[in-house]
């Protein structure tokens, strides 16, 4: 008998699971152009202070040794900071790796698992990679979560929520009361993320702030991380505070030793400078809300924008507005047929995006009004 061979690529008729072989691949925003600017990532736009590429650096003399599996030194830090034990924290490599830890923690196949939609794009794979299913409930006219309809949304095969605050990519924030009567109104064996990427940058007193609820429920997490407002993206380091059992369980679907050494370093010596950080964070606040400012008097119906960035509501304009950005030597994310994500960076990035988005304002808003 002769056996024949499909023209495939090799690999391609090896078993996989169907719903993982799917899944768009990872895209990373394009690189910036010489000469231009990368916004589509929300990095910050500062170089890392002298002392943390010091203490990076010096990590390097024990790169032949397995880093400590439990990154006890950087947990001792957080905990301090934080007032809980060392047992109470974990860590992992970019708090996007201990989201998908938390999920496979407690999600299986038949599972579901409950987020805001449009919201960070990295949960729904996270989700189908654990077997599980996802259930998004549409963001409220504001672009904000909407935490009543999210309760709704709970049913007996629920195992997580997810509440991002401030929600990656619309900026806006759930404010504390929303918050707590979300807590009250979904039972307290279902597992809340709340997943606070940005917290660093909001000013708006409203809003939740996880570090006040901590011990107050048995079944919150908060999720924090060194990417954004402590320019620790390329490190990858992420921490999460809760109930210990709960983040046994985490750490129990951990890849271990995934935390390096140098990550350790540069995570310490971050909270060691931590008042200068937050200093460059307040440069970046006013940065954001003088953009949204000027944006929304050039007729952007720009949402509150919390974190370090600001979502532009353009509709079925998208691709063509970020194409036009692009061109200018702005790369920004676009998630069409929603909106513009722009990730605040350098100030002479802010001169270019409001002459490009002043002359684009008019059409791509009647586009988004609907
Ligand atoms: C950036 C981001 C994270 C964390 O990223 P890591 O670099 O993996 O720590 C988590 N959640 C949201 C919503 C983010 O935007």
């Amino acid at each position: 008998m002769e056996i024949v061979t499909a023209p495939e690529q090799p690999g391609a008729s090896v078993r996989l699971r169907p719903e993982i072989a799917a899944l768009p691949a990872y895209r990373q925003g394009r690189p910036a152009p010489a000469d231009g600017f990368k916004l589509s990532s929300n990095e910050n736009p500062h170089e890392p202070l002298p002392g943390v590429v010091e203490a990076v650096a010096a990590s390097a003399h024990e790169i032949n040794r397995y880093p400590d599996a439990t990154a006890l030194a950087v947990r001792e830090r957080i905990a301090e900071r934080f007032g809980v034990t060392a047992d109470e924290v974990i860590v992992g490599a970019g708090s996007v790796s201990l989201i998908a830890q938390f999920i496979t923690a407690a999600a299986a196949p038949g599972d579901e698992v409950v987020y805001s939609w449009r919201s960070f794009e990295a949960y729904p794979g996270l989700v189908t990679v654990a077997g599980a299913t996802s259930v998004r409930v549409p963001n409220r006219p504001d672009h904000g979560h909407d935490l009543d309809a999210m309760a709704a949304a709970v049913t007996d095969r629920t195992r997580v929520v997810i509440v991002c605050s401030p929600n990656n990519p619309t900026g806006t924030v759930v404010t504390a009361d929303e918050f707590e009567r979300f807590m009250v109104a979904v039972p307290d064996d279902l597992l809340v993320l709340l997943d606070e990427a940005y917290i660093e940058f909001v000013r708006d007193e409203a809003s939740v702030d996880g570090r006040t609820l901590i011990g107050r429920y048995p079944n919150l997490v908060i999720l924090r991380t060194f990417s954004k407002a402590y320019g620790l993206a390329g490190l990858r380091v992420g921490y999460a505070i809760g109930p210990i059992a709960i983040l046994d369980a985490a750490r129990s679907t951990a890849i271990p030793l995934s935390v390096t050494a140098a990550s350790a370093a540069g995570a310490i010596a971050s909270l060691d400078a931590e008042s200068e950080l937050l200093e460059r964070v307040d440069v970046i606040v006013e940065r954001r809300d003088r953009l949204r400012a000027a944006l929304i008097a050039q007729g952007w119906a720009i949402p509150q924008a919390q974190g370090n960035f600001v979502w532009l509501p353009s509709g079925n304009d998208t691709a063509a507005v970020a194409e036009r950005l692009f061109d200018a030597g702005l790369v920004t994310r676009a998630f069409p047929p929603d909106g513009i994500r722009v990730s605040i960076g350098e100030e002479a990035s802010v001169e270019i995006l409001l002459r490009i988005l002043g002359e684009l304002v008019p059409a791509s808003q009647e586009g988004a009004a609907d």
